[in-house]
């Protein structure tokens, strides 16, 4: 399949928009082509027909993996130099299912030793759809109480479901609780929710693939792309 890939700017955590190539600079990769710039992105499948653009390919999103990889290993600390107490290992924990290939790739970056916990949120009306609130049920399962706990999630929209993950974790004792998503979307989420590694800043666009779905489809999509809006409706 052959698209135009990223026809929209799409910055970084710390809001600068990178342009084409890895930047020599910070290292980081890039995420902005132009407009017209056509490129393979090797894949054909029944998939291509929904998704509208491509919004990250599957290799820029390696490489920002990769170099995600770099900034978690500076905080939990390389092998032989680990900058934390080393008493408490480190768990990441995964908030599923959206998260799944990105864990998969992140944690192969990662040379740290390391346990995984699961987290499964769900959400789903009172009795009386319309009146009552929505209650959540969470599930978690593994170990976190007196770990350095590095949740990891697909995107961050809203930032209703985060708080209630870091919630669930404080109240187990973890010996530190940072926070890992690979999307943020701009302006959404309240500025006060700390987030500690942020992969890409996305516009506000509802996103599928790299383990993101819709309805439960789309999670094997190899890049991040737009679904097409007529079939959300
Ligand atoms: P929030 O609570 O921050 O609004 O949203 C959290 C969850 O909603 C995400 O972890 C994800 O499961 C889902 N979500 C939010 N935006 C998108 C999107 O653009 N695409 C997909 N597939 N899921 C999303
Ligand atoms: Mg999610």
């Amino acid at each position: 399949m052959r698209i135009a890939r990223h026809t929209s700017p799409v910055s970084l955590a710390d809001g600068a928009v990178v342009s084409e190539g890895t930047s020599q600079a910070t290292g980081r990769c890039s995420t902005q082509a132009s407009r017209d710039q056509a490129v393979d992105v090797g894949y054909n499948g029944p998939m291509d027909a929904d998704i509208e653009r491509v919004l990250l390919d599957r290799e820029t999103i390696r490489r920002r993996v990769q170099e995600l990889g770099r900034e978690i290993a500076q905080v939990y600390g390389n092998p032989g130099e680990n900058r934390l107490d080393e008493r408490a290992g480190v768990t990441l924990l995964p908030i599923l299912s959206g998260s799944i290939i990105f864990l998969a790739d992140l944690i192969r970056e990662l040379p740290l030793m390391m346990k995984l916990a699961f987290v499964h949120i769900s959400s789903y009306p009172g009795r009386s759809t319309e009146s009552q609130p929505h209650r959540t049920l969470l599930e978690l399962t593994g170990d976190v109480a007196g770990r350095h706990v590095l949740i990891v999630d697909d995107i961050l929209d809203s930032g209703r479901t985060l708080p209630i993950v870091q919630d669930a974790v404080r109240q187990r004792g973890p010996a530190s609780l940072r926070t890992c998503v690979l999307l943020r979307k701009r302006g959404k989420a309240p500025a006060k929710l700390k987030v500690d590694f942020v992969g890409f800043e996305i516009d506000d666009l509802f996103v599928v693939g790299y383990g993101l779905d819709f309805d439960d489809l789309y999670r094997n999509y190899p890049h991040i792309g737009v679904l097409r809006a007529e079939l959300m409706s």
